[in-house]
């Protein structure tokens, strides 16, 4: 409990946690469980190139996303690299800016100029009116974002995209168990992809997948990820190797048995969270739509610094030093901030920059508690109530 602001660790005070507390923790999973799965994998003999661990790990992942073909990777940053040499892109592609690097890193690294658009910012997402603009000769495809699990809108995206005679994909590496207008996410568009990193609410250690109802665009993918073997001359670049291992596989089943569990933990935090801090003025949440699907593995809040009177970065300070360790959310800073993109082509954003500027990911996933998050909450709220004070100490301690 602070009483007054030199209680802050910030200024020497005792820490509120003892031991850190992390955003984005892995879930909890069956650890008997796994080691099973990895005895039975060893006994088999079978380690990588396509196993049944593997095998079974995509059909359950086709069947979460409701699609018909599912090829599972390294991690998702390879397979949308896949995506885009399998489906033939060339020239330019038009993304949001505000995602995780990977999704531009991915583009450039098979020779590809991410054009990135803003935001609409009711949803996080690429605003579909601004990609019209963005388009030229050069483009070759949209890749859509579901920001943070808040799905993009789809059928204005698609429907854009198809005016322009583009093909759209997803990075749906927050998406899994999402839905838009009732539709899973896995579905949209020519093709998804999940990432089942350590951090993501599915993990594999490090894992992603291409999902699709393609079975052309399918079988290629699925040819690329082993160097181009099962069909004949499939690219000119022969191919790579982005497979997923038995190991991998083995983690990213024990952790969909886990998945409900791990959502519902989830979606208690986030109404915990909500209850907490609904109340501080300048402090809105990254809302999720309450008639579709989500998995909540964010909690996002957004910070209106004229109003709580404290900025994000020193908020951020705050809960550092109590070991509450909050982050700047995937996406912050946004991809045009970022080189190389910076430098090669630089935009002005102000949806994209004014959102980024002021968020937050707070601790949450089946390992943080309810205790935690009212402990979390109440250092915000003390730190925000605060404000005026703890920014003059921190600008005097500097
Ligand atoms: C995590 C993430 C990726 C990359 O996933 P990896 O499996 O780590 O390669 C790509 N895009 C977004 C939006 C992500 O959050």
């Amino acid at each position: 409990m602070k009483h007054v602001v030199a209680d802050l660790a910030l200024f020497g005070g005792r820490p509120a946690f003892l031991t850190p507390l992390h955003t984005n923790r892995p879930n909890r999973f069956d650890r008997a469980r796994l080691f099973d799965r990895l005895d039975w994998a060893l006994d088999n003999q079978w380690l990588s190139n396509g196993g049944p661990l593997v095998l079974e790990f995509e059909q359950r992942v086709a069947e979460l996303a409701g699609v018909e073909h599912c090829v599972a990777t390294c991690n998702a940053t390879v397979a949308l690299q896949l995506l885009m040499h399998g489906a033939d892109l060339s020239g330019e592609v038009i993304m949001p800016s505000l995602t995780f690097s990977a999704t531009a890193h991915a583009a450039r690294w098979i020779g590809l100029e991410p054009v990135f658009c803003d935001i609409d910012p009711a949803t996080g997402c690429i605003d579909p009116a601004a990609i019209a603009d963005a388009v030229t000769p050069q483009t070759s495809a949209v890749i859509g974002v579901h920001l943070w699990g808040r799905t993009c809108a789809v059928d204005e995206l698609e429907k854009v995209a198809a005016d322009n005679g583009l093909p759209v994909f997803f990075d749906a590496a927050h998406g899994i168990g999402c839905s838009s207008a009732g539709r899973t996410v896995g579905g949209f568009g020519a093709a998804e992809v999940f990432s089942f990193h350590a951090t993501k609410v599915v993990s594999a250690f490090e894992g992603g997948a291409v999902v699709t109802d393609d079975a052309r665009l399918a079988d290629r993918i699925r040819a690329l990820h082993n160097f181009g073997k099962g069909i004949d001359h499939v690219s000119d670049a022969g191919g790579t190797n982005g497979k997923m291992s038995e190991a991998a596989a083995a983690m990213g089943l024990t952790s969909l048995d886990a998945f409900d569990s791990s959502v519902r933990h989830n979606r208690a935090n986030y109404d915990a969270y909500r209850e907490e801090l609904d109340e501080v003025d300048g402090i809105t949440f990254f809302n999720h739509e309450t008639r579709e699907r989500n998995n909540f593995q964010y909690v996002i809040i957004e910070l209106d610094e004229a109003e709580t009177g404290i900025s994000r970065d020193l908020l951020l300070d705050v809960l550092k030093a109590e070991n509450a360790i909050a982050l700047t959310p995937i996406g912050s800073p946004a991809c045009h901030q970022l080189e190389p993109y910076r430098s090669r082509r630089p935009v002005r954003l102000p949806h994209t920059e004014k959102l980024v500027a002021g968020v937050i990911s707070l601790p949450s996933g089946s390992t943080v508690s309810r205790e935690d998050i009212r402990r979390v909450c109440a250092l915000i709220r003390f730190a925000v109530t605060h404000s005026t004070e703890v920014t003059s100490r921190r600008k005097d301690s500097q």
